[in-house]
């Protein structure tokens, strides 16, 4: 089991993590950051293996992976 923690004004809202997480537990939030861009959301369901693919796919190292 993992969690991870997303650093939301490192953020640009590409959305390359929320199209590489196996298990979609990540999700673009409404509400904007403080650049104005949509951030992205951890909805921890649970089924979050740390497997850190979506902290790997960053560019902007906004995804901290804890396992
Ligand atoms: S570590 Fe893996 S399973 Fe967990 S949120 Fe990131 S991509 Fe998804
Ligand atoms: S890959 Fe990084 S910058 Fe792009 S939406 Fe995810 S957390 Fe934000």
């Amino acid at each position: 089991m993992g969690k991870i923690a997303i650093d939301r004004e490192r953020c640009k809202g590409c959305q390359l993590c929320l199209i590489t997480c196996p298990k979609k537990m990540i999700r673009l939030a409404e509400d904007f950051n403080d650049k104005g861009f949509h951030f992205v959301l951890f909805e921890n369901s649970g089924e979050c293996t740390g497997c850190t693919m979506c902290g790997q796919i960053c560019p902007d190292m906004a995804i901290e992976v804890f396992k």
